[in-house]
């Protein structure tokens, strides 16, 4: 009997062990509310004067959300709340974003030195979806399309890469997106635009895209990407919508080789695209010789014999292919090594071209060397390509009238057709 009432009696301490099973056992009535201080959170007894507490915890606090955006002038509020019972509490944000001059030093034009420019993103234009996949390379205000490797881009692409302007309005988002206009997250570090922060651009189609709900981040002082949503119109009742999305990557670094397009080459190499152009040519070690290059024609500067040889002898270039360049970054020119052309047992060995792009982005051959190998003589040859357009050149070799001239030497021109590359070695 007595050892029964002790097993009742123990089994109540039990119960009073844990609030539940007191609950249970019915010996008290817990809220179902949570009462809670600073640290902890609790459920109460409703009895009258009883202190009993049923799963008295810690708070278990989220990560917690920035509730107030810190800037650049003042903190910011991060607030954690309780998993359990929602209690609440904050800390101060400090910003650590870009300060007005950093983003004005990180966002001008000259902070990309050498930057790979990945542009990502889909178009939808009246139903129809494209993707946009490109590599530029943006160095201080120049920019130049690019692929992983030379010869990876198809014809297609190419055309693509040739007609979407989108990575050139890179820069006229640093300079339009103000850094006033901007909220930073510093949990996210993402700097979002405000909303009426629009940028149109319109392509050389005719294409208009509106550019909107900007996404910014940086790493370090560096802008890191640049993501945008924006509208389509075509200007013919076509309009779509889009998403941006632009990597700036590889600062001060050429990780990706610059495609000379075959497009690109065929246009550089067409002297009858060279308008009003100083071409300066030295041999060897000779002295540097002026002449003018207009169009096809070649009016004298001082060429001692034949202006011609000139523009006749830089015939080769379109027999070699735009795909035996590869681009060297230390001299930002392409190369062609070895043997590039060869007729009546004269070579063209070791081709090496620069090109630049105009304000119209219309490229353009600025230098060019290349060795004439003739047996065991070889003639290292340099032009470079200046003043294009402009009419600096006089024509002080033209017999007479100039325009007469001019005539002459395009007769002469057609003649030294046939042995461009002999009057490589002639000289
Ligand atoms: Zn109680
Ligand atoms: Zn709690």
């Amino acid at each position: 009997m007595k050892r029964k009432i002790l097993a009742v009696v123990l089994a109540a301490c039990m119960c009073a062990g844990t609030g539940m099973l007191l609950s249970s056992c019915g010996s008290h009535t817990f809220k179902t509310d949570w009462e809670k201080d600073a640290t902890h959170h609790w459920h109460a007894c409703e009895d009258a004067g009883c202190g009993e507490v049923s799963e008295k915890a810690e708070h278990t606090f989220d990560e917690g959300q920035i509730t107030t955006e810190a800037t650049d002038t003042a903190q910011g509020v991060k607030t954690y709340t309780c998993t359990v019972c929602k209690q609440t509490k904050t800390e101060a944000v400090t910003f650590n974003g870009l300060s007005l001059s950093q983003y004005g030093a990180a966002t001008e034009t000259a902070a990309f030195q050498n930057v790979t420019v990945t542009q990502e993103g889909t178009e939808t234009v009246d139903g129809e979806t494209v993707s946009t996949f490109l590599i530029t390379k943006l160095d201080g205000g120049k920019y130049s399309q690019a692929g992983t490797a030379a010869g990876q881009v198809t014809e297609a692409e190419e055309e693509d890469a040739e007609s979407t302007g989108a990575v050139r309005t890179a820069l006229l988002f640093f300079t339009a997106i103000k850094h006033s206009q901007l909220t930073y997250n510093a949990d996210t570090k993402i700097y979002t635009a405000a909303a009426d922060c629009q940028i149109a651009v319109t392509d050389n189609d005719g294409v208009t895209r509106t550019y909107k709900d900007f996404k910014l981040t940086f790493t370090g002082s560096q802008v890191s990407t640049v993501e945008a949503a924006y509208t389509v119109d075509n200007g013919a009742g076509s309009t779509g919508t889009g998403t941006l999305k632009l990597t700036f990557a590889a600062y001060g670094t050429t990780a990706v080789a610059q495609l000379l397009y075959s497009s690109t080459y065929a246009e550089v190499v067409d002297f009858s695209n060279f308008g009003n152009v100083t071409l300066t040519e030295k041999i060897g070690d000779g002295s540097a010789v002026t002449v003018m290059i207009d169009s096809g024609n070649v009016s004298g500067g001082g060429y001692p014999n034949d202006p011609d040889v000139v523009i006749s002898s830089f015939s080769f270039l379109t027999e070699i292919s735009s795909a035996k360049y590869t681009y060297d970054a230390a001299s930002d020119t392409y190369v062609a090594s070895g043997v590039c052309y060869e007729k009546d047992g004269v070579r063209i060995e070791n081709v090496r071209i620069g090109l630049a792009s105009d304000d119209s982005d219309t490229m353009r051959l600025v230098s060019l060397e290349y060795d004439v190998v003739s047996g065991s003589v070889t003639q290292h040859r340099a032009y470079t390509f200046t003043a294009y357009g402009s009419t600096v050149v006089e024509e002080p070799n033209s017999d007479g009238d100039g325009d007469q001239g001019n005539n002459g030497d395009n007769g002469d021109n057609d003649d030294n057709d046939d042995n461009d590359d002999n009057s490589g070695i002639d000289d």
